[in-house]
């Protein structure tokens, strides 16, 4: 039998050869590695096992189940070829006993096994136990001379391998290297390997491939976690280039102070602590970098006027970006109404103002006269000049980019940046996502705010939901029926907007029910919303783009076709359109398909209001490679970190990349080289940046 002993004496290769002076390794093998992202020595010592298989215990032979995995060690008894056409196909049969009882080891193909094995001497096999006829077989164990230097038995890696490659060739390849592990140099600074406690790097590694104990494995993985981490992390500071201009304007927030207690409400604990959190950033002279969530009404646009004015008390302009102009006039409504106490009056920017508007918007703005600005994308233009800007603040932050934050930001210097959004992202995936921003979270709601039942409903009940609706509308209530397509589609079983309000015209041709939907014009769409509003149109079918929209107090109803098809952020939010007045409301999830995985995840709406504990729970039924995947956001893919399970360790990763690209912004000092290789070598051609 191949040993590993006999075959591991290639004391002359070194941690960067290829792997094809490995033996075993030629070009058929050498490409399956070269799929799985191995080139070298370091890179298969750096290939880490995806879990272990607890071998320790020996199982007597009366003891065996039928369908688990197992260590015997047993004798062979007698031995014997089956028959078959082709001789070197035969099966092997082993008869082989413990001292409590018998068993039968099959190998097909086992012709040239044969000879390994010797009657009466003693074995140890792995494998799954079957029943067959009434007597337990295990079919093609693993299996090694008892007693000898195995790899069978003991606490076994379990590589996630390709066709071509089996576990136990990875294992004999990682023996074959084993001692040069420690030629893979430590490359994380040495204080933050103290500070965070890490195990040496070859600690690390020799006891992930060759585990000893379950301890010695956590601390080896733990290691490595962080390893990936901190090069995520430290890359992401390192390219956002956060901490290129550390100096930003300093705000005197006693103006914002002075307007929260002015207001008719006590704030929520949660935008207590969020204001608070900002007012910090803002005194000191350093620039803010701040995340603010918080669900669709947790009260996020209050905080946003403070600081404004805190920023204006101080003689400093700020804008307010919004995604659409819907909401850049909401919140332009809202701000000539809550500050005008404060003998401040708000410039709007839109695209759609008249040519001589623009003119004076814009002149206002470049002269410094305009103190609060509330713009649209119009105010990324060249010819948008500010006097002296020093905070901007986008929300609705998940329909921007990251380059639209900061060329806004880039219009002036050392700008305070606070970036909005009711898109509740898990604090880990955000830390991730916005790796230069620091995290305030609302979790709180107004009081006075009444909850919205939720229902899952199926196509039979679709009759009483659509005759509840009528009666709403009776009532002088409004609804939204909301569909995932615009038109119907041969490929998508699923309801469109145009068919369901043909449908609806028919059926409630007393009332006004108007459509929307993201190829309309965009004047045309926000008349239509208007006219929502202001309460002309009693029913409005359309597609996600009420997503983020207007404040309706009257609409009580909300119904989600094809709600299995939504995300259940997209669902959350759609939701979060209606129950802003004081009546009672409802959402009605239409859910198509009775799947256990649907059914989960309806469940998880109706049985929460939060934003942030839906996310969570989504996350961990679809696993973070679904929605929050950092390659979907353009990152790179994360080898063995998961940023649900290593949230500690990356919060640590965080303070030390922090640390490092504080002191080394640039990553050129001596003890940043190699941290700055792998940077590299992580995000490779995956971001097109001059490293
Ligand atoms: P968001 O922008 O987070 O979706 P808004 O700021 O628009 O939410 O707030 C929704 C409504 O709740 C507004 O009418 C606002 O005046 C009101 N509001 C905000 N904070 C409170 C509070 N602490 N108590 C009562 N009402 C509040
Ligand atoms: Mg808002």
């Amino acid at each position: 039998m191949f040993r590993p002993e006999t075959w591991s004496s290639n004391s002359s290769m070194e941690i960067n050869d290829s792997i094809s002076v490995l033996k075993g390794i030629g070009r058929k093998k050498a490409d399956i590695f070269h799929e799985m992202g191995i080139e070298t020595i370091e890179d298969l010592a750096l290939y880490f096992p995806k879990s272990y298989e607890d071998r320790r215990s020996v199982t007597p032979i009366s003891e065996l189940r039928a369908g688990s995995k197992v260590l015997i060690q047993a004798r062979i008894v007698n031995k014997r070829m089956g028959a078959n056409r082709f001789k070197k196909k035969s099966p092997l049969m082993l008869n082989v006993s413990d001292d409590s009882g018998m068993l039968e080891v099959v190998f097909f193909n086992g012709y040239f096994l044969n000879k390994l094995f010797d009657i009466g001497k003693e074995y140890v096999f792995y494998g799954s136990v079957s029943e067959n006829l009434n007597r337990f077989q295990i079919i093609h164990p693993e299996f090694a001379l008892a007693g000898s230097s195995d790899d069978v038995r003991g606490i076994i890696p379990i590589y996630s391998l390709r066709q071509g490659i089996s576990q136990k060739e990875m294992r004999r390849m990682q023996m074959d290297i084993k001692d040069i592990y420690s030629g893979i140099k430590e490359w994380i600074p040495e204080d933050i390997i103290r500070k965070n406690r890490l195990a040496s790097l070859d600690f690390a590694i020799s006891n992930m491939h060759f585990p000893s104990n379950a301890k010695k494995v956590l601390q080896s993985r733990y290691r490595l976690v962080f390893d990936e981490l901190f090069t995520l992390e430290t890359g992401l500071m390192y390219m956002k280039g956060a901490y290129g201009e550390v100096r930003g304007i300093s705000i005197d927030i006693s103006e914002g102070d002075k307007f929260i207690s002015r207001l008719p409400f006590e704030l929520t604990s949660g935008q207590v602590e969020s204001w608070n959190e900002i007012k910090d950033d803002l005194k000191k002279h350093k620039k803010m970098n701040r995340l603010l969530q918080g669900d669709v009404g947790s009260g996020k646009t209050i905080i946003a006027e403070a600081a404004m004015l805190s920023a204006a008390a101080s003689g400093y302009q700020s804008v307010i970006m919004a995604p659409t102009e819907l909401l850049a006039r909401q919140h332009f409504d809202t701000f000539t109404r809550d500050l005008s106490s404060h003998e401040i009056v708000p410039v709007i920017l839109k695209s759609s103002m008249t040519a001589s508007e623009k003119r004076m918007a814009t002149k206002s703005i470049s002269s410094g006269d305009a103190k609060v600005i509330i713009a649209t994308h119009a105010v990324l233009e060249e010819n948008i000049v500010f006097k002296n800007l020093g905070l901007v603040i986008t929300d609705e932050q998940h329909r921007f980019g990251v380059n639209q934050r900061r060329k806004l930001s880039g219009k002036g210097e050392g700008v305070n940046i606070l970036v909005m959004t009711a898109t509740p992202i898990p604090r880990t995936i955000a830390a991730i996502l916005y790796g230069d921003l620091d995290i305030s979270q609302i979790r709180t709601m107004p009081k006075e705010r009444k909850g919205i039942h939720t229902y899952k409903c199926s196509r039979g009940e679709r009759e009483r939901v659509l005759n509840f609706v009528k009666k709403e509308i009776k009532a002088g209530r409004q609804v939204y029926v909301v569909a995932p397509l615009i038109e119907d589609s041969d490929s998508i079983d699923a309801k469109s907007a145009n068919a369901i309000f043909d449908e609806l015209q028919d059926r409630f041709h007393d009332y006004r029910i108007e459509l929307v939907h993201g190829s309309m014009k965009s004047d045309y769409k926000d008349k239509i919303m208007q006219d929502f509003a202001s309460g002309e149109i009693d029913l409005l079918v359309s597609t996600t783009v009420i997503e983020v929209g207007i404040n309706v107090p009257n609409a009580s109803v909300m119904v989600i076709e094809n709600a299995e098809r939504f995300g259940l952020a997209q669902l959350h939010q759609l939701r979060g359109r209606v129950g802003r007045g004081s009546d009672d409301a409802y959402c009605f999830l239409m859910c198509y398909i009775d799947s256990e995985l649907a059914n989960a995840r309806m469940n998880i709406i109706t049985s929460s209001m939060s934003g942030f504990d839906i996310a969570e729970e989504d996350l961990k039924l679809r696993g973070p490679g679904e929605i929050f995947g950092t390659r979907q956001h353009g990152l790179p893919q994360l080898k063995i970190s998961d940023l649900l399970r290593h949230r500690d360790v990356l919060d640590a990763a965080i303070l030390s990349a922090r640390e490092l690209i504080e002191r080394d912004a640039k990553l050129e000092n001596p003890e940043s080289i190699m941290v700055k290789q792998k940077v590299k070598k992580m995000f490779g051609s995956d971001i097109s940046i001059d490293l």
